[in-house]
Protein backbone atom coordinates (compact mmCIF):
# COMPACT_ATOMS: atom_id res chain seq x y z
CA UNK A 1 0.00 0.00 0.00
CA UNK A 2 1.29 3.46 -0.96
CA UNK A 3 0.17 6.54 1.07
CA UNK A 4 -0.91 9.38 -1.22
CA UNK A 5 -0.74 13.09 0.61
CA UNK A 6 -3.08 14.19 2.10
CA UNK A 7 -5.40 10.84 1.23
CA UNK A 8 -7.63 9.77 4.19
CA UNK A 9 -5.19 6.81 4.68
CA UNK A 10 -2.96 9.57 5.36
CA UNK A 11 -4.61 11.89 7.31
CA UNK A 12 -5.22 8.70 9.48
CA UNK A 13 -2.12 8.15 10.07
CA UNK A 14 -0.88 11.28 10.80
CA UNK A 15 -3.37 11.99 13.61
CA UNK A 16 -4.64 8.69 14.74
CA UNK A 17 -2.86 5.85 16.87
CA UNK A 18 -4.81 2.75 16.43
CA UNK A 19 -5.35 0.05 18.65
CA UNK A 20 -3.71 -3.43 17.84
CA UNK A 21 -1.49 -1.81 15.23
CA UNK A 22 2.22 -1.42 15.21
CA UNK A 23 2.33 2.07 14.96
CA UNK A 24 5.10 2.42 12.66
CA UNK A 25 4.39 0.56 10.33
CA UNK A 26 1.20 2.33 9.72
CA UNK A 27 2.99 5.60 9.49
CA UNK A 28 4.33 4.18 6.34
CA UNK A 29 1.63 1.84 4.83
CA UNK A 30 -1.70 3.82 6.26
CA UNK A 31 -5.23 1.82 7.10
CA UNK A 32 -7.82 0.34 5.29
CA UNK A 33 -10.32 2.44 4.91
CA UNK A 34 -13.85 1.21 5.20
CA UNK A 35 -17.14 3.36 3.99
CA UNK A 36 -19.93 1.49 3.68
CA UNK A 37 -21.48 -2.03 5.00
CA UNK A 38 -25.00 -3.59 3.89
CA UNK A 39 -25.88 -7.08 5.10
CA UNK A 40 -22.72 -9.05 5.61
CA UNK A 41 -20.46 -6.81 3.19
CA UNK A 42 -18.86 -3.64 3.86
CA UNK A 43 -17.13 -1.17 0.96
CA UNK A 44 -13.66 0.40 1.04
CA UNK A 45 -13.35 3.90 -0.06
CA UNK A 46 -12.11 2.94 -3.43
CA UNK A 47 -15.04 1.20 -3.45
CA UNK A 48 -13.71 -2.61 -3.73
CA UNK A 49 -16.22 -4.66 -1.68
CA UNK A 50 -15.42 -7.24 0.68
CA UNK A 51 -17.37 -10.03 3.18
CA UNK A 52 -16.76 -9.07 6.53
CA UNK A 53 -15.94 -12.48 7.94
CA UNK A 54 -15.36 -11.21 11.14
CA UNK A 55 -18.41 -9.05 11.92
CA UNK A 56 -16.33 -6.35 12.58
CA UNK A 57 -14.81 -7.26 15.48
CA UNK A 58 -16.87 -10.54 16.41
CA UNK A 59 -19.84 -8.51 16.64
CA UNK A 60 -22.18 -6.94 14.24
CA UNK A 61 -24.22 -10.14 14.50
CA UNK A 62 -27.64 -8.39 12.56
CA UNK A 63 -25.40 -7.50 9.60
CA UNK A 64 -24.26 -4.18 8.35
CA UNK A 65 -27.34 -1.05 7.28
CA UNK A 66 -29.93 -2.76 9.63
CA UNK A 67 -32.69 0.41 9.14
CA UNK A 68 -34.58 -1.14 12.18
CA UNK A 69 -31.66 -0.46 14.87
CA UNK A 70 -31.25 3.35 12.90
CA UNK A 71 -35.23 4.13 13.19
CA UNK A 72 -34.55 2.87 17.08
CA UNK A 73 -31.53 5.28 17.78
CA UNK A 74 -33.07 8.06 15.69
CA UNK A 75 -36.21 7.45 17.75
CA UNK A 76 -34.66 7.56 20.73
CA UNK A 77 -32.67 10.59 20.37
CA UNK A 78 -35.34 12.51 19.57
CA UNK A 79 -37.21 11.67 22.41
CA UNK A 80 -34.94 11.12 25.00
CA UNK A 81 -30.97 11.51 23.96
CA UNK A 82 -29.53 10.75 26.97
CA UNK A 83 -30.25 10.37 30.57
CA UNK A 84 -28.31 8.53 33.62
CA UNK A 85 -29.11 6.05 36.18
CA UNK A 86 -27.32 7.60 38.81
CA UNK A 87 -29.18 8.66 42.08
CA UNK A 88 -31.92 6.64 41.97
CA UNK A 89 -33.33 8.26 38.72
CA UNK A 90 -34.07 5.69 35.45
CA UNK A 91 -35.20 5.71 31.89
CA UNK A 92 -37.41 3.55 30.00
CA UNK A 93 -35.28 1.84 27.37
CA UNK A 94 -32.90 0.84 30.52
CA UNK A 95 -35.85 -0.52 32.69
CA UNK A 96 -36.57 -2.55 29.88
CA UNK A 97 -33.22 -3.83 28.41
CA UNK A 98 -32.90 -5.22 32.39
CA UNK A 99 -36.18 -6.96 32.32
CA UNK A 100 -35.44 -8.46 29.32
CA UNK A 101 -32.06 -9.73 30.02
CA UNK A 102 -33.16 -11.38 33.21
CA UNK A 103 -35.72 -12.95 31.17
CA UNK A 104 -33.35 -14.57 28.63
CA UNK A 105 -31.02 -15.78 31.63
CA UNK A 106 -30.33 -19.01 31.00
CA UNK A 107 -30.00 -19.69 34.77
CA UNK A 108 -31.55 -17.61 37.49
CA UNK A 109 -30.38 -14.20 37.71
CA UNK A 110 -30.98 -11.01 39.74
CA UNK A 111 -29.54 -7.70 38.73
CA UNK A 112 -28.59 -6.21 35.08
CA UNK A 113 -25.71 -3.97 35.75
CA UNK A 114 -24.65 -1.59 32.51
CA UNK A 115 -21.45 -0.15 30.98
CA UNK A 116 -20.21 0.55 27.48
CA UNK A 117 -17.23 -1.44 26.48
CA UNK A 118 -16.77 -5.29 27.20
CA UNK A 119 -13.99 -4.02 29.10
CA UNK A 120 -15.44 -1.71 31.19
CA UNK A 121 -18.14 -4.58 32.32
CA UNK A 122 -15.33 -6.90 33.33
CA UNK A 123 -13.34 -3.82 35.18
CA UNK A 124 -16.98 -3.78 36.59
CA UNK A 125 -17.11 -7.36 37.68
CA UNK A 126 -13.90 -6.94 39.61
CA UNK A 127 -14.72 -4.43 41.72
CA UNK A 128 -18.24 -5.76 42.12
CA UNK A 129 -16.16 -9.19 43.72
CA UNK A 130 -13.99 -6.90 46.00
CA UNK A 131 -17.13 -5.40 46.94
CA UNK A 132 -18.87 -8.20 47.62
CA UNK A 133 -16.28 -9.66 49.69
CA UNK A 134 -15.42 -7.03 51.74
CA UNK A 135 -19.36 -7.00 52.42
CA UNK A 136 -18.93 -10.49 53.53
CA UNK A 137 -16.67 -10.14 55.96
CA UNK A 138 -13.75 -11.95 53.81
CA UNK A 139 -11.26 -8.85 52.74
CA UNK A 140 -8.46 -11.65 51.71
CA UNK A 141 -10.99 -13.04 49.41
CA UNK A 142 -10.12 -11.20 46.67
CA UNK A 143 -7.90 -13.23 43.97
CA UNK A 144 -9.45 -13.78 40.45
CA UNK A 145 -8.68 -16.56 38.33
CA UNK A 146 -8.85 -16.45 34.37
CA UNK A 147 -6.57 -18.33 32.19
CA UNK A 148 -3.69 -18.27 29.61
CA UNK A 149 -5.20 -17.16 26.37
CA UNK A 150 -7.81 -15.51 27.47
CA UNK A 151 -9.64 -12.74 26.32
CA UNK A 152 -11.48 -10.10 28.82
CA UNK A 153 -10.59 -6.90 27.86
CA UNK A 154 -8.01 -4.10 28.18
CA UNK A 155 -8.47 -1.83 31.07
CA UNK A 156 -5.91 -2.40 34.38
CA UNK A 157 -8.15 -4.77 35.87
CA UNK A 158 -9.70 -6.83 32.64
CA UNK A 159 -6.31 -6.37 30.90
CA UNK A 160 -4.99 -8.17 33.84
CA UNK A 161 -8.05 -11.06 33.55
CA UNK A 162 -6.62 -11.19 29.55
CA UNK A 163 -3.88 -13.64 29.70
CA UNK A 164 -2.21 -12.92 26.34
CA UNK A 165 1.53 -11.43 26.41
CA UNK A 166 0.82 -8.41 24.25
CA UNK A 167 -1.59 -7.17 26.15
CA UNK A 168 0.48 -6.91 29.32
CA UNK A 169 3.67 -6.42 28.02
CA UNK A 170 5.13 -2.94 28.46
CA UNK A 171 1.60 -2.08 30.41
CA UNK A 172 3.17 -3.06 33.81
CA UNK A 173 0.38 -5.58 33.84
CA UNK A 174 -1.37 -8.12 35.50
CA UNK A 175 -1.93 -6.65 38.71
CA UNK A 176 -1.20 -9.08 41.66
CA UNK A 177 -4.46 -10.10 42.42
CA UNK A 178 -5.15 -12.12 39.11
CA UNK A 179 -4.05 -15.51 38.32
CA UNK A 180 -3.76 -17.64 35.19
CA UNK A 181 -4.59 -21.18 35.10
CA UNK A 182 -4.17 -23.66 32.14
CA UNK A 183 -5.63 -22.91 28.75
CA UNK A 184 -8.18 -26.05 27.56
CA UNK A 185 -6.80 -26.12 24.04
CA UNK A 186 -6.01 -29.31 23.63
CA UNK A 187 -4.14 -29.50 20.27
CA UNK A 188 -1.81 -26.47 22.17
CA UNK A 189 -1.28 -27.56 25.42
CA UNK A 190 -2.00 -31.42 25.69
CA UNK A 191 1.40 -33.36 26.82
CA UNK A 192 2.51 -36.49 24.64
CA UNK A 193 0.34 -39.05 24.79
CA UNK A 194 -2.23 -37.16 26.97
CA UNK A 195 -5.96 -37.98 25.88
CA UNK A 196 -8.43 -35.50 26.10
CA UNK A 197 -10.19 -36.89 29.18
CA UNK A 198 -6.61 -37.06 30.68
CA UNK A 199 -6.09 -33.70 29.76
CA UNK A 200 -9.54 -32.21 31.01
CA UNK A 201 -8.93 -33.97 34.19
CA UNK A 202 -5.01 -32.09 34.39
CA UNK A 203 -6.28 -29.07 33.83
CA UNK A 204 -9.03 -29.38 36.63
CA UNK A 205 -6.70 -31.41 38.88
CA UNK A 206 -3.96 -28.32 38.31
CA UNK A 207 -6.94 -25.29 38.89
CA UNK A 208 -7.70 -27.33 42.26
CA UNK A 209 -3.80 -27.33 42.93
CA UNK A 210 -3.58 -23.37 42.66
CA UNK A 211 -6.46 -22.79 44.73
CA UNK A 212 -5.26 -25.04 47.37
CA UNK A 213 -1.59 -23.32 47.15
CA UNK A 214 -3.16 -19.76 47.19
CA UNK A 215 -5.73 -20.55 50.18
CA UNK A 216 -9.19 -21.10 48.79
CA UNK A 217 -10.34 -18.79 51.15
CA UNK A 218 -8.12 -15.85 49.29
CA UNK A 219 -10.13 -16.56 45.79
CA UNK A 220 -13.34 -14.60 44.49
CA UNK A 221 -14.10 -16.36 41.39
CA UNK A 222 -13.03 -18.24 38.16
CA UNK A 223 -13.60 -16.08 34.96
CA UNK A 224 -13.55 -17.72 31.38
CA UNK A 225 -15.04 -17.42 27.85
CA UNK A 226 -17.56 -19.97 27.22
CA UNK A 227 -15.49 -20.44 24.53
CA UNK A 228 -12.19 -18.03 23.67
CA UNK A 229 -12.48 -16.19 20.75
CA UNK A 230 -9.18 -13.58 20.41
CA UNK A 231 -7.26 -16.19 22.36
CA UNK A 232 -7.80 -18.03 18.86
CA UNK A 233 -11.09 -19.87 18.79
CA UNK A 234 -10.53 -22.38 21.21
CA UNK A 235 -13.42 -24.90 21.89
CA UNK A 236 -12.68 -26.59 25.21
CA UNK A 237 -13.19 -30.49 25.52
CA UNK A 238 -15.87 -32.28 26.17
CA UNK A 239 -15.82 -32.59 30.20
CA UNK A 240 -13.86 -29.14 30.67
CA UNK A 241 -16.65 -27.04 31.80
CA UNK A 242 -17.81 -29.86 34.16
CA UNK A 243 -14.46 -30.77 35.85
CA UNK A 244 -14.10 -26.94 36.19
CA UNK A 245 -17.11 -26.53 37.76
CA UNK A 246 -17.01 -29.35 39.92
CA UNK A 247 -13.64 -27.51 41.77
CA UNK A 248 -15.45 -24.00 42.28
CA UNK A 249 -18.13 -25.67 43.34
CA UNK A 250 -15.91 -27.73 46.09
CA UNK A 251 -14.36 -24.14 47.46
CA UNK A 252 -17.61 -21.87 46.76
CA UNK A 253 -15.83 -20.03 44.59
CA UNK A 254 -17.78 -17.96 41.96
CA UNK A 255 -17.95 -18.40 38.04
CA UNK A 256 -17.89 -15.93 35.87
CA UNK A 257 -19.21 -16.57 31.99
CA UNK A 258 -17.42 -13.78 29.59
CA UNK A 259 -20.48 -14.15 27.17
CA UNK A 260 -18.90 -10.78 25.05
CA UNK A 261 -18.51 -12.61 22.07
CA UNK A 262 -20.61 -16.09 22.44
CA UNK A 263 -23.67 -14.18 23.83
CA UNK A 264 -26.73 -13.97 21.57
CA UNK A 265 -26.44 -17.08 19.53
CA UNK A 266 -22.77 -17.25 18.14
CA UNK A 267 -22.53 -21.31 19.23
CA UNK A 268 -25.46 -21.90 17.80
CA UNK A 269 -27.55 -21.32 21.44
CA UNK A 270 -28.42 -18.14 22.70
CA UNK A 271 -25.73 -18.04 25.03
CA UNK A 272 -22.22 -19.63 25.28
CA UNK A 273 -22.96 -20.85 28.55
CA UNK A 274 -25.92 -23.01 27.41
CA UNK A 275 -23.81 -24.63 24.22
CA UNK A 276 -21.05 -25.46 27.25
CA UNK A 277 -23.23 -26.14 30.05
CA UNK A 278 -21.94 -23.33 31.97
CA UNK A 279 -24.44 -22.41 35.10
CA UNK A 280 -22.62 -18.55 36.13
CA UNK A 281 -23.16 -16.60 38.66
CA UNK A 282 -22.20 -13.61 37.01
CA UNK A 283 -22.40 -12.95 32.90
CA UNK A 284 -20.95 -10.39 31.04
CA UNK A 285 -22.40 -9.39 27.64
CA UNK A 286 -21.35 -6.83 25.09
CA UNK A 287 -20.72 -7.16 21.44
CA UNK A 288 -23.81 -8.93 19.99
CA UNK A 289 -26.15 -7.48 22.56
CA UNK A 290 -26.29 -4.17 20.62
CA UNK A 291 -24.43 -5.56 17.08
CA UNK A 292 -22.17 -3.29 18.26
CA UNK A 293 -24.36 -0.48 16.50
CA UNK A 294 -23.72 2.06 19.41
CA UNK A 295 -21.57 0.65 22.67
CA UNK A 296 -23.03 -1.04 25.18
CA UNK A 297 -22.28 -4.27 27.24
CA UNK A 298 -24.36 -5.12 30.72
CA UNK A 299 -22.75 -7.40 33.74
CA UNK A 300 -26.03 -9.67 35.04
CA UNK A 301 -25.47 -11.40 38.59
CA UNK A 302 -27.44 -13.43 40.62
CA UNK A 303 -28.41 -12.99 43.73
CA UNK A 304 -25.73 -14.49 45.75
CA UNK A 305 -23.76 -11.82 44.41
CA UNK A 306 -26.55 -9.11 44.48
CA UNK A 307 -27.47 -9.48 47.67
CA UNK A 308 -24.58 -8.54 49.66
CA UNK A 309 -23.35 -5.75 47.55
CA UNK A 310 -26.74 -4.20 47.90
CA UNK A 311 -26.24 -4.90 51.83
CA UNK A 312 -22.86 -3.01 51.52
CA UNK A 313 -24.61 0.30 49.06
CA UNK A 314 -26.96 0.51 52.63
CA UNK A 315 -23.95 0.25 54.90
CA UNK A 316 -22.26 2.88 53.05
CA UNK A 317 -25.38 5.00 52.18
CA UNK A 318 -24.51 4.12 48.15
CA UNK A 319 -23.13 2.30 45.43
CA UNK A 320 -19.40 4.96 44.62
CA UNK A 321 -19.88 2.98 41.07
CA UNK A 322 -21.30 3.99 37.51
CA UNK A 323 -20.47 5.55 34.06
CA UNK A 324 -21.76 8.66 32.85
CA UNK A 325 -23.43 6.22 29.74
CA UNK A 326 -24.13 3.54 32.02
CA UNK A 327 -27.60 2.29 30.83
CA UNK A 328 -27.17 4.96 27.66
CA UNK A 329 -30.96 5.42 26.40
CA UNK A 330 -29.85 5.15 22.91
CA UNK A 331 -27.69 1.92 23.66
CA UNK A 332 -30.46 0.14 25.57
CA UNK A 333 -33.19 0.94 22.94
CA UNK A 334 -30.97 -0.32 19.90
CA UNK A 335 -30.12 -3.27 22.36
CA UNK A 336 -33.84 -3.78 22.90
CA UNK A 337 -34.91 -4.37 19.14
CA UNK A 338 -31.42 -6.13 17.64
CA UNK A 339 -32.75 -8.70 20.39
CA UNK A 340 -35.96 -8.49 19.20
CA UNK A 341 -34.69 -8.78 15.70
CA UNK A 342 -32.23 -12.11 16.68
CA UNK A 343 -35.63 -13.62 17.77
CA UNK A 344 -37.87 -12.46 15.48
CA UNK A 345 -35.57 -13.59 12.38
CA UNK A 346 -34.55 -16.51 14.48
CA UNK A 347 -30.90 -15.87 14.12
CA UNK A 348 -29.83 -18.11 16.57
CA UNK A 349 -31.51 -20.43 14.48
CA UNK A 350 -29.89 -20.13 11.23
CA UNK A 351 -26.32 -20.43 12.99
CA UNK A 352 -27.43 -23.65 14.27
CA UNK A 353 -28.70 -24.53 10.39
CA UNK A 354 -25.60 -23.36 9.04
CA UNK A 355 -22.78 -24.43 11.54
CA UNK A 356 -22.63 -27.76 9.62
CA UNK A 357 -21.65 -26.41 6.80
CA UNK A 358 -19.26 -23.68 8.34
CA UNK A 359 -17.95 -26.35 10.16
CA UNK A 360 -17.65 -28.73 6.93
CA UNK A 361 -15.51 -26.28 4.90
CA UNK A 362 -13.14 -24.99 7.45
CA UNK A 363 -12.35 -28.31 8.77
CA UNK A 364 -11.52 -29.81 5.21
CA UNK A 365 -8.68 -26.96 5.23
CA UNK A 366 -7.27 -28.62 8.10
CA UNK A 367 -5.67 -31.40 6.03
CA UNK A 368 -3.58 -28.02 3.87
CA UNK A 369 -0.52 -27.83 3.60
CA UNK A 370 -0.02 -24.91 5.70
CA UNK A 371 -2.81 -26.33 7.99
CA UNK A 372 -2.05 -27.30 11.44
CA UNK A 373 -5.33 -27.33 13.05
CA UNK A 374 -8.99 -26.22 12.43
CA UNK A 375 -11.05 -25.52 15.38
CA UNK A 376 -14.87 -23.99 15.60
CA UNK A 377 -18.47 -24.17 16.39
CA UNK A 378 -21.93 -22.01 15.49
CA UNK A 379 -20.59 -19.93 13.30
CA UNK A 380 -17.55 -19.03 14.51
CA UNK A 381 -13.79 -21.02 13.39
CA UNK A 382 -10.61 -20.43 13.13
CA UNK A 383 -7.71 -22.46 10.67
CA UNK A 384 -4.18 -22.24 13.03
CA UNK A 385 -1.48 -22.20 10.33
CA UNK A 386 2.12 -23.76 10.46
CA UNK A 387 4.81 -21.43 11.81
CA UNK A 388 6.77 -20.08 8.85
CA UNK A 389 10.45 -20.48 10.25
CA UNK A 390 11.18 -18.63 13.76
CA UNK A 391 8.43 -15.62 12.98
CA UNK A 392 5.32 -16.52 14.56
CA UNK A 393 2.43 -14.62 13.12
CA UNK A 394 4.31 -14.16 9.77
CA UNK A 395 1.87 -17.12 7.83
CA UNK A 396 -1.40 -15.22 9.50
CA UNK A 397 -0.62 -11.65 8.57
CA UNK A 398 0.15 -13.78 4.90
CA UNK A 399 -3.13 -15.05 4.99
CA UNK A 400 -5.65 -12.13 6.01
CA UNK A 401 -3.54 -10.38 3.24
CA UNK A 402 -4.13 -12.89 0.92
CA UNK A 403 -8.51 -12.82 2.02
CA UNK A 404 -7.89 -8.78 1.65
CA UNK A 405 -7.19 -9.01 -1.74
CA UNK A 406 -9.69 -11.66 -2.84
CA UNK A 407 -12.35 -9.44 -1.08
CA UNK A 408 -12.62 -11.01 2.72
CA UNK A 409 -12.18 -9.48 5.59
CA UNK A 410 -10.65 -12.16 8.29
CA UNK A 411 -8.76 -11.52 11.39
CA UNK A 412 -5.43 -13.19 11.92
CA UNK A 413 -4.76 -13.61 15.53
CA UNK A 414 -0.85 -14.85 15.28
CA UNK A 415 -0.84 -17.74 13.04
CA UNK A 416 -4.26 -18.85 13.66
CA UNK A 417 -6.95 -16.90 10.97
CA UNK A 418 -10.41 -16.53 12.52
CA UNK A 419 -13.46 -16.36 11.02
CA UNK A 420 -17.02 -15.01 12.76
CA UNK A 421 -19.41 -13.67 10.12
CA UNK A 422 -22.47 -11.98 10.76
CA UNK A 423 -25.58 -14.73 12.10
CA UNK A 424 -27.57 -12.84 9.02
CA UNK A 425 -25.41 -14.86 6.56
CA UNK A 426 -26.95 -17.47 4.42
CA UNK A 427 -25.23 -20.72 2.66
CA UNK A 428 -24.26 -19.17 -0.33
CA UNK A 429 -22.34 -16.58 1.21
CA UNK A 430 -20.94 -18.88 3.59
CA UNK A 431 -19.91 -20.73 0.52
CA UNK A 432 -18.78 -17.05 -1.18
CA UNK A 433 -16.26 -16.97 1.84
CA UNK A 434 -15.13 -20.04 2.02
CA UNK A 435 -14.07 -20.18 -1.87
CA UNK A 436 -12.26 -16.68 -0.99
CA UNK A 437 -10.76 -18.58 2.14
CA UNK A 438 -9.43 -21.47 0.43
CA UNK A 439 -8.24 -19.52 -2.58
CA UNK A 440 -6.32 -17.15 -0.57
CA UNK A 441 -4.67 -20.18 1.41
CA UNK A 442 -3.82 -22.36 -1.81
CA UNK A 443 -2.25 -18.80 -3.17
CA UNK A 444 0.62 -18.62 -0.07
CA UNK A 445 2.04 -22.90 -1.12
N1 LIG B 1 -14.42 -10.06 26.65
C1 LIG B 1 -14.32 -10.76 25.52
C2 LIG B 1 -14.63 -12.22 25.53
C3 LIG B 1 -13.95 -10.13 24.32
O1 LIG B 1 -13.82 -10.84 23.20
C4 LIG B 1 -13.71 -8.75 24.34
C5 LIG B 1 -13.33 -8.05 23.10
O2 LIG B 1 -13.00 -8.64 22.10
C6 LIG B 1 -13.81 -8.06 25.56
C7 LIG B 1 -14.19 -8.75 26.69
C8 LIG B 1 -13.51 -6.60 25.63
O3 LIG B 1 -14.49 -5.88 25.01
P1 LIG B 1 -14.22 -4.37 24.52
O4 LIG B 1 -13.28 -4.46 23.37
O5 LIG B 1 -15.59 -3.90 24.15
O6 LIG B 1 -13.66 -3.63 25.67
Amino acid sequence: MTVQPNSIEARDAAYQLHSYTNARKMEAEGSLIIEQGDGVYVTDNTGKKYIEGMSGLWSVAVGFGEDRLVKAATEQMAKLPYYHTFAQRGHTPAVELSEKLIQMAPVPMSKVYFTNSGSEANDTVVKLLWYRSNALGKPEKKKIISRIKGYHGITVASGSLTGLPYNHMSFDLPIPQVLHAGCPHYGGFAQDGESEADFVARLARELDEMIQAEGPDTIAAFIGEPVMGAGGVIVPPEGYWKAIQDVLKKYDILLVADEVICGFGRTGKMFGSETMGIEPDIMVMSKQLSSSYIPFSAVMMNDRVYQPIADETNRIGTFGHGFTGSGHPVGAAVSLENLKIIEERDLVGNVARLSPLFLERLNALAGHDLAKEARGIGLIGALELKQQGDAAGTAGAAMSAACLERGLIVRNLGDTVALCPPMIINEDQVKEMFDIYAAALDSLS
